[in-house]
C-alpha cells in the first residue's frame, strides 16, 4: 500500500507537506474525524484528497461553490485521479454518469453541492456506494454567526447520524473560537480532534488608509507600488465595480469587472482571464474569489469598507499566495461607516441578527481605526496572540494618539443641540458645516447659524471632523440612524459631555510611505 508521502509526490508532484498537512492526512486516514482551520492558500485541499485516495471507497466532498466544482475536478483529472461532481448546472446525462461511476466505485473523489443533501435522492445515491470519509469544505457555512451563513449546511448533521463510522473532516480558513465552537457542535464534531494553524500571513503589509478620493488613491498605490502587478480591487456594489474598472482602463490599467450583474459568460471569461494571463486588475464585488487559487495577486486593495473582520482577512488572504511581499489595502472613511450601519438598520431578520452584523461592523471598525498593530488585532480577533509584526502600516508608521474630548464634547453637544431645541437630527454634513460656521444654504434655511455652537469648530479642519465622527461611531459614543443616516447620540455620549470619559483619538498619519514603495520608487 502507499503512503501518504507516496501519493503527494506521485500524484500531486510536491516533495513535502506543509504546516501541518501530514498530522490531518494520518488522523483521517486512521479514520478519525477532524476540524482544520487553516488560512486561505495554507493547503487544505489536500488534506482530504490524500486520504480519499488513500483509503477504501469515494471520497465525499461538500462544497458550497458549484462555480469550481468544475476546475477542481477538472484539475484532479489531470492528476490522474478519478474525480466527478454533481450539482445543480448539470445535465442529467452527465449526473447519470457521475452516479453510475459513484455507484461502481469507480471515483477516488465525489464533489456535492450542499443542496443536494437535503433532497431525498442525493441521500439515496450514497447509500448506494462505498464512502471513504466525508469532507466539509467552507464549513463555517453553517454557522449563523459567521458572515457566510447558508441554511443548507445544517442539515449536514444528518451525516454523521446516517454514517456514524465514516471520518469527516470539516475544513475552513475562517474561524474565531465561536464559530468554531458552532461549527463543531452543528456539524457535531465536538469529540473530533481540532487542527489550527497560525492564520498569520506574515508576507501580507496591511495597510488602512482614511479615504478622500478613493479611484485617485488606488491608482497611486497600483502606480507607485505595483505596476504591471496582479491585483484584486473590492467595491461594495456593481455599479461602483464598473466604474472603477472603466477608471482603471482609462488610466491604462489593464483591469476587468466581475459582479453577480455581469452575464455568467463574461464573468467566466473575465475570471479566466485573470488566472492565466499576467498582471491583471481583477476589480470586483465581494462575489468574487472564492477558492480563487492565483498564487501571485500582489494586492488586494478594499474601496470600500468590509462588513467584518472575517470578510476581510479571508478577501485579504487572497493576495500573496506565493509567499511573496503583498499589499492588503483598505481605503475607509466616514461614508462607509454611515452607509454599512443604515444596511444593518433595514435588513431583514431579527433584532439577535441585526446585533450579530452590528458586532461584525464594529469588530472591523476597531481593526480600521487601531493605534496598535494591524496584524496583531487581526490575530487577536481569530484568538491567536503574537506580538507588532513591523509590516503593517501602523509598525512601519505609528499613529498618534491625541487627547479629542474637546472636539468630542462639541460635535456631541451640537448634535445634542439640533435634537433638544429644534427637535431635528440631520447626518454628519450638517454638524460638521455647523461646527466649521459655514453658511451654507441648509444651514441657513434651518436658521443653524443661530445656535450656540455655531463656528465653535472651526480651529479645525472637514477633513479632521469628519475623522472625529468616524472615530466616535467606531467607539460607540455617538450612532447613526435611519434611512438619511442622522446622528444620535448613545448612552455612552452623556459621560463624554460630562468630561467623565475621556476621549482619545487616532491622528492620521500623513501620507504614508513604506519601506516597500521607498524600495520599489
Ligand atoms: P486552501 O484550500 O487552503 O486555500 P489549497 O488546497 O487550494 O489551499 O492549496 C493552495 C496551493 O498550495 C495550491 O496551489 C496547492 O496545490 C498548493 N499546495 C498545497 N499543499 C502543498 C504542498 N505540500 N507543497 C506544495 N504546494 C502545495
Ligand atoms: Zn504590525
Amino acid at each position: 500500500m502507499q503512503d501518504a508521502a507516496q501519493v503527494l509526490r506521485r500524484v500531486f508532484g510536491y516533495d513535502a507537506f506543509r504546516g501541518s498537512q501530514q498530522e490531518i492526512i494520518d488522523h483521517v486516514v486512521s479514520g478519525g474525524d477532524a476540524l482544520v482551520l487553516m488560512p486561505t492558500g495554507g493547503g487544505k485541499s489536500l488534506c482530504y484528497q490524500i486520504p480519499a485516495l488513500l483509503r477504501d471507497g469515494v471520497g465525499v466532498v461538500i462544497s458550497p461553490l458549484i462555480a469550481l466544482m468544475q476546475d477542481q475536478v477538472d484539475a484532479l483529472t489531470a492528476l490522474g485521479v478519478r474525480a466527478g461532481f454533481l450539482n445543480s448546472s448539470q445535465s442529467l446525462e452527465e449526473r447519470r454518469r457521475v452516479e453510475t461511476a459513484f455507484r461502481d466505485g469507480a471515483l477516488d473523489l465525489l464533489y456535492l453541492a450542499p443542496e443536494g443533501l437535503s433532497t431525498g435522492s442525493a441521500m439515496r445515491l450514497l447509500e448506494q456506494g462505498r464512502i471513504s470519509l466525508f469532507a466539509i469544505d467552507e464549513a463555517h457555512c453553517v454557522s449563523q454567526w459567521g458572515h457566510d451563513f447558508r441554511p443548507d449546511y445544517l442539515a449536514l448533521s444528518v451525516l454523521h447520524e446516517r454514517w456514524p463510522d465514516v471520518p469527516r473532516i470539516a475544513l475552513t480558513a475562517t474561524a474565531t473560537t465561536r464559530t468554531r465552537d458552532e461549527i463543531a457542535t452543528r456539524l457535531q464534531l465536538t469529540d473530533a480532534h481540532q487542527f489550527v494553524s497560525s492564520f498569520d500571513r506574515p508576507n501580507i503589509q496591511y495597510r488602512i488608509v482614511p479615504k478622500n478620493e478613493p479611484r485617485k488613491q488606488l491608482l497611486e498605490l497600483l502606480r507607485a507600488e505595483h505596476p504591471g502587478d496582479a491585483g484584486i480591487v473590492y467595491c461594495l456594489s456593481r455599479a461602483s465595480v464598473d466604474k472603477t474598472a472603466a477608471f482603471l482602463v482609462e488610466q491604462g490599467i489593464a483591469a476587468l469587472p466581475y459582479h453577480a450583474g455581469l452575464d455568467a459568460r463574461t464573468r467566466q471569461r473575465n475570471q479566466a482571464r485573470f488566472l492565466r494571463e499576467d498582471g491583471l486588475v481583477m476589480v470586483a464585488t465581494i462575489a468574487f474569489g472564492m477558492g480563487i487559487d492565483k498564487p501571485d495577486v500582489r494586492f488586494v486593495a478594499h474601496l470600500d469598507l468590509p462588513k467584518s473582520v472575517e470578510g476581510y482577512y479571508q478577501e485579504t488572504g487572497r493576495a500573496g499566495r506565493d509567499g511573496l511581499p503583498s499589499t492588503a489595502w483598505l481605503a475607509y472613511g466616514l461614508a462607509d461607516v454611515v452607509q454599512q450601519r443604515k444596511m444593518i438598520d433595514s435588513s431583514e431578520g431579527d433584532l439577535a441578527h441585526r446585533r450579530g452584523l452590528a458586532a461584525h461592523l464594529d469588530a472591523m471598525l476597531a481593526l480600521c481605526e487601531t493605534v496598535q498593530c494591524r496584524r496583531e488585532q487581526l490575530l487577536a480577533y481569530f484568538g491567536q496572540t503574537s506580538q507588532a509584526c513591523g509590516n503593517c502600516d501602523t509598525c512601519l508608521n505609528p499613529p498618534q494618539s491625541w487627547d479629542g474630548t474637546i472636539p468630542a464634547q462639541k460635535l456631541l453637544s451640537t448634535v445634542l443641540r439640533l435634537h433638544r431645541e429644534r427637535g431635528q437630527s440631520f447626518g454628519a454634513g450638517q454638524s460638521i458645516d455647523i461646527l466649521l460656521g459655514r453658511r451654507t444654504d441648509k444651514v441657513v434655511a434651518h436658521k443653524h447659524d443661530e445656535l450656540t455652537v455655531f463656528g465653535i469648530g472651526a480651529d479645525l479642519g472637514d477633513a479632521e471632523w469628519r475623522g472625529i465622527v468616524r472615530q466616535l461611531l467606531a467607539q460607540g459614543l455617538l450612532a447613526v440612524q435611519g434611512e438619511y443616516g442622522t446622528l444620535t447620540l448613545t448612552e455612552r455620549s452623556g459621560a463624554v459631555l460630562s468630561r467623565e470619559l475621556p476621549v482619545m483619538l487616532r491622528r492620521e498619519p500623513a501620507r504614508t510611505t513604506t519601506s516597500r514603495s521607498r524600495r520599489k520608487a
